[in-house]
C-alpha cells in the first residue's frame, strides 16, 4: 500500500509527484497504466509499450483495447464500464497481444484514486503476466483428470475381472463343448484323475458316473493309440516333457472317432512333476474334412494336369509364386514331372515375350487394384527361343482391410488355337485375293445376302466399279431383282444349286444384260450353309452374235435353197435339149463317119465327147442339188450291205483295173441308204481313177470312237499335195486336166454334203506318191435294231436337228 500512498500523493502534488510515480511504475516488472476518472487511458507504462511494440500515443484513450484477444475484448469493456461507473476496483484476466503476435494471459487489477472529497481523480492499473501460472494450472488440471480417469478405469477393470472370473468357469465349459475339447488332470502323488464334463461327452460316457476305471478306460482306445498315450504319460511324469498325439478311440456305442491328445506337466519348484494337465480334442469331423479337402485338391490337380492346365498361387506378402508341375512344363522350366516349386515373380516375367511383358504386367496391376479381372493371352519364350501362346486367368483375394493378399490363377497352352486362327485368317485373305482377282464374275454372300467377297470382274460386269460392296445387301445393290430370283436365292440357301444358261438381268444402271449364271450354296466346316456363291458371265455380246449368226444362217440357207432350186431346174431343164443334141451327134457320128473328110470326123467325135461330158456334169449337178431337196430317209442299216451295193455298181471298172478292194467289219449305223451308197461309190471310183502305176488297192475300215464311227477309205494312188487337202472338196475344183483324168469336180463336194447331212465330218490325209485316205464319221446308232418301228429311228433330219440343238 506504500506505493498507492505515494502515487496518491504524487497525483495530488503535481509534476514532482508524477515523476516519482513514473520512476516507480517504470521499474515494476508488471505493465502499469492510468486512466482518467471517466475511463479513457491517459498513461501506459514503457513495459506496456515494450510488450506490445506499439507507441503509447496510439494506445491512449481506448486504443489499448485493440491489443486484447478478440474473445476477451467485450467482457473487458463490460467489466471496465461497470467498475468505472460504480467506482469499484476492477479485476479481470485477459490476454494481451505481444509484439510478436502471441497472446499471453495477464491478471489485471485497477483501483480508483480519489481526492480528499472522495471524487475519483484517476484510475491506476497493473497487469501481471500470469501465462506460466495458467499453463501450470492447466497441466495440473489435466493430470488430475487423468489420474481420476485411471482410477475409474482401474476400478472398472477390477469389477470386470471379477465378473470375468465368475463367468470363466461356465465359459470354459461352454468353450470346451464348442471346440469339442475335453480336458483332464492327473495328480502325480496319487494318480488321481479328473475329467472335464466335455471329455465325458467326447468319450460317450455319462459324467454322473464319474471317471471310468482302468479297464474300461483302456477299452476306449485302440491298442496302438493306448500304447502311445501310456508312453506319453510315463515320459511326462518322469521327464516333465509334454506330448501331442493323434489317436483313435471308440465310444461304447461302437462309433470310432479321431482325437488330438495334448499333455503338459506342471512342475514343482524342485523340478519334479506335480501334475499332468491335458486336453483331448475330437477332430473326427476336422479329420474327415481334411481328408475330403486333400481328395478334392488331388481331384483338381488331376483335372488341371489332364487338360494341361497349370495352377499358380502368388502370395503378395512373401512375394513367392507357387507353381504346380504343369506350370513348369508350360514355361519349359525344370524337369517334366518335377514337384511343385516356389519361384519369384520376376522369374515368371523373364519368361514372357518382351512384346507382351508390359501389357501383362499392367493387367496384373489392374487386377490387383480391382479394376478388372485378369484374363490375358500372351507369348512365352521357351528355351529354344520358340514361342508358346498361353492363356491366363486369375482371381485376387483380399484381406479384411481390403488389401490384396494373394492371386490364384491358371495357365494353359493356346498355341494350336492361335495358329489355327491365324491359318484361318490367312486362308480367308487368300480366298479374298482369289475371288477379287479371279477372271470370272464371282460374288460370295452370307445368309442375309450381304456381300463377303466379290471379284473385280463382277464389279466391272455390273457397272459397280469403285463401290465398296462388302457388307452391303444384294437387294440394296440391285433393288430391281425380280421375285423369281429371290425365290431362287431361298432355294440355294436351302442347299440347292441353281443355274441358268441364259437369263436377263437388270443391271444397277437399269440396262438389261443377258447373263449365264450359277448359284451354289457354300458350306461351313460343320456342313451348314454359310451363304451363296454366284458365278456369272455376261453373254449379251455372245447372244447378239448368235442372233446375228442365226440370221445369216437363215439367209444363207435361203440363198442356198434358191441356188439349189436354180441348179436343179437348170440341170433338169438342160437334160432334155442335151439328150436331143447328144442323140443327134451320136447318129451323125455313126451314120456319116468316114463319109466326110477327116476334119469333119474329128469335129463329130469332139461333139459326141462334149455332149457326153456335159451329160455327166449335169447328172452330177442334178444328183447334188437333189440331196438338198429330197427328204432324207434315215434308217438303221449295216454299212457292209451299203459297201456291197457300191461294189456291184463299180464291178466293171474294178475288173478293168484289176483292183483289189477289201473291207473289214463295217458297223451298223443309221443313215440314208441311197446317199451312203453314193458316198462309197464316189470315194472308191476316185481311188480307182487316180491310180498310180501300181495295181489299185482299196481298203475300207471302221474304227469306233467315243461318240461315232470313223470310216476310212484308203488307196495306193497318186496322192494329193497337202495344200489341196481342202480345195478338193469345193465344187468344180479339179487338180488335173480332163485329158489326164476325166471328171466334173462335183464328186467330193457331193460326198461332203452327204456326210454333213448325216451329222458327220469328211477330210483327207494324203501324200503325193503314197496314196490317200479319206476319213468320214457317222453317228453311232443309239436305238436297238430289233425295234424298227421305234419312232426315234424314223425321224426326219429336221426333227433331228431340232433335237440336237435342244441337247446342245
Ligand atoms: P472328179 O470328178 O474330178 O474326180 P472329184 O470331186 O471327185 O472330182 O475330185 C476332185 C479332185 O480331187 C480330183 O480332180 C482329183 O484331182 C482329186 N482326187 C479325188 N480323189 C482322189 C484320189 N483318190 N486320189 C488322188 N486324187 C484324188
Amino acid at each position: 500500500m506504500g506505493i498507492l500512498d505515494e502515487t496518491r500523493s504524487s497525483a495530488s502534488n503535481g509534476e514532482a509527484g508524477s515523476v516519482a510515480f513514473r520512476e516507480l511504475a517504470e521499474s515494476l516488472p508488471s505493465l502499469v497504466w492510468t486512466c482518467a476518472p471517466d475511463g479513457p487511458c491517459d498513461y501506459l507504462g514503457p513495459q506496456w509499450v515494450q510488450y506490445t511494440g506499439i507507441p503509447e500515443a496510439e494506445q491512449l484513450g481506448y486504443g489499448w483495447l485493440e491489443q486484447l484477444h478478440p474473445d476477451d475484448k467485450q467482457p473487458t469493456i463490460d467489466k471496465w464500464q461497470l467498475s468505472s461507473s460504480r467506482g469499484e476496483p476492477f479485476e479481470i484476466e485477459f490476454r494481451i497481444r505481444r509484439y510478436d503476435g502471441t497472446y499471453r494471459w495477464f491478471a489485471t487489477r485497477a483501483i480508483p484514486l480519489r481526492d480528499d472529497e472522495g471524487e475519483i481523480r484517476k484510475w491506476l492499473g497493473i497487469n501481471t503476466d500470469i501465462e506460466e501460472n495458467r499453463q501450470a494450472q492447466a497441466e495440473l488440471r489435466r493430470l488430475n483428470a487423468e489420474l481420476e480417469s485411471r482410477v475409474r478405469a482401474r476400478t472398472e477393470d477390477l469389477n470386470h475381472l471379477n465378473s470375468v472370473l465368475r463367468a470363466t468357469a461356465s465359459q470354459l465349459a461352454e468353450a470346451e463343448s464348442l471346440a469339442r475339447l475335453g480336458s483332464w488332470s492327473l495328480r502325480a502323488s496319487d494318480n488321481q484323475v479328473i475329467w472335464s464334463d466335455e471329455l465325458f461327452r467326447i468319450m460317450g460316457l455319462d459324467p454322473e458316473l464319474g471317471e471310468p476305471p482302468y479297464e474300461e478306460h483302456r477299452r476306449l482306445f485302440s491298442d496302438h493309440s493306448w500304447k502311445l498315450i501310456q508312453d506319453g504319460i510315463s515320459k511326462a511324469l518322469s521327464t516333465g516333457e509334454g506330448y501331442e498325439l493323434e489317436v483313435d478311440f471308440q465310444r461304447p456305442s461302437g462309433e470310432v472317432r479321431k482325437a488330438l491328445a495334448r499333455c503338459r506337466a506342471v512342475l514343482a519348484s524342485d523340478g519334479s512333476t506335480l501334475r499332468l494337465v491335458g486336453t483331448f480334442q475330437d477332430i473326427t469331423e476336422l479329420f474327415t474334412a481334411r481328408a475330403e479337402r486333400d481328395r478334392a485338391a488331388a481331384r483338381a490337380r488331376l483335372a488341371t494336369s489332364a487338360v494341361g492346365m497349370g495352377v499358380w498361387d502368388w502370395s503378395l506378402k512373401t512375394k513367392e509364386l507357387w507353381w504346380d508341375p504343369t506350370m513348369m512344363a508350360l514355361y519349359d522350366l525344370g524337369d517334366p514331372g518335377a514337384e511343385a516349386v516356389v519361384i519369384q515373380y520376376e522369374q515368371w516375367k523373364s519368361r514372357l515375350d518382351p512384346g507382351d511383358a508390359g501389357p501383362v504386367e499392367e493387367a496384373v496391376q489392374a487386377a490387383l487394384a480391382g479394376k478388372r479381372s485378369f484374363n490375358e493371352r500372351f507369348r512365352v519364350r521357351l528355351n529354344d527361343n520358340s514361342v508358346r501362346y498361353v492363356q491366363g486367368c486369375a482371381r485376387v483375394f483380399y484381406e479384411d482391410d481390403g488389401e490384396p493378399s494373394r492371386m490364384l490363377g491358371v495357365n494353359w497352352d493356346v498355341t494350336a488355337e492361335v495358329e489355327l486362327r491365324s491359318a484361318l485368317v490367312e486362308s480367308e485373305q487368300l480366298l479374298q485375293q482369289f475371288v477379287k482377282y479371279a477372271p470370272a464374275a464371282i460374288a460370295m454372300l452370307d445368309p442375309a445376302l450381304r456381300y463377303l467377297h466379290v471379284s473385280d470382274k463382277w464389279l466391272q460386269d455390273f457397272r459397280l466399279e469403285g463401290r465398296d460392296m462388302i457388307g452391303k445387301s444384294h437387294y440394296e445393290v440391285f433393288p430391281d431383282v425380280p421375285p423369281r430370283w429371290k425365290e431362287i436365292h431361298q432355294r440355294v440357301l436351302a442347299g440347292n444349286t441353281e443355274r441358268c444358261a441364259e437369263d436377263q438381268f437388270p443391271r444397277a444402271d437399269g440396262i438389261l444384260e443377258w447373263v449365264q449364271w450359277e448359284a451354289r450354296p457354300w458350306r461351313r466346316p460343320d456342313g451348314t450353309v454359310g451363304g451363296i456363291i454366284f458365278f456369272s458371265q455376261v453373254i449379251t455380246e455372245r447372244k447378239e452374235m448368235e442372233e446375228l449368226h442365226l440370221r445369216w444362217k437363215q439367209e444363207l440357207e435361203r440363198s442356198n435353197e434358191d441356188l439349189e432350186r436354180f441348179a436343179y431346174s437348170v440341170s433338169h431343164d438342160l437334160q432334155e435339149p442335151l439328150r436331143a443334141v447328144s442323140g443327134c451327134a451320136q447318129i451323125l457320128a455313126k451314120q456319116y463317119a468316114g463319109q466326110l473328110d477327116s476334119k469333119a470326123d474329128k469335129l463329130m467325135r469332139h461333139m459326141v465327147e462334149g455332149t457326153e461330158q456335159m451329160r455327166r456334169l449335169i447328172e452330177g449337178l442334178l444328183s447334188f442339188s437333189l440331196l438338198g431337196r429330197s427328204k432324207t430317209n434315215f434308217r438303221p442299216l449295216l454299212l457292209e450291205d451299203v459297201m456291197k451295193d457300191a461294189l456291184s455298181v463299180l464291178a466293171s471298172p474294178i475288173q478293168a483295173t484289176g483292183a483289189r478292194v477289201s473291207y473289214q467289219e463295217l458297223p451298223h449305223v443309221e443313215g440314208d441308204i441311197a446317199q451312203l451308197t453314193q458316198l462309197f461309190q464316189n470315194l472308191i471310183s476316185n481311188a480307182l481313177k487316180y491310180r498310180s502305176e501300181k495295181i489299185p488297192e482299196v481298203t475300207v475300215r471302221a474304227r469306233e470312237r467315243s461318240d461315232c464311227w470313223q470310216i476310212s477309205v484308203s488307196d495306193n494312188g497318186i496322192g494329193i499335195e497337202p495344200r489341196y487337202h481342202d480345195r478338193v472338196f469345193e465344187m468344180f475344183q479339179r487338180l488335173h486336166s480332163r485329158a489326164q483324168y476325166p471328171g466334173s469336180g462335183i464328186g467330193l463336194t457331193t460326198c461332203r454334203r452327204i456326210v454333213e447331212l448325216h451329222g458327220g465330218r469328211l477330210w483327207v490325209e494324203s501324200e503325193v506318191g503314197t496314196g490317200s485316205v479319206f476319213h468320214f464319221t457317222l453317228k453311232k446308232r443309239h436305238v436297238d435294231t430289233s425295234d424298227a418301228t421305234d419312232p426315234d429311228v424314223v425321224r426326219t433330219e429336221d426333227e433331228r436337228q431340232r433335237e440336237d440343238e435342244a441337247i446342245n
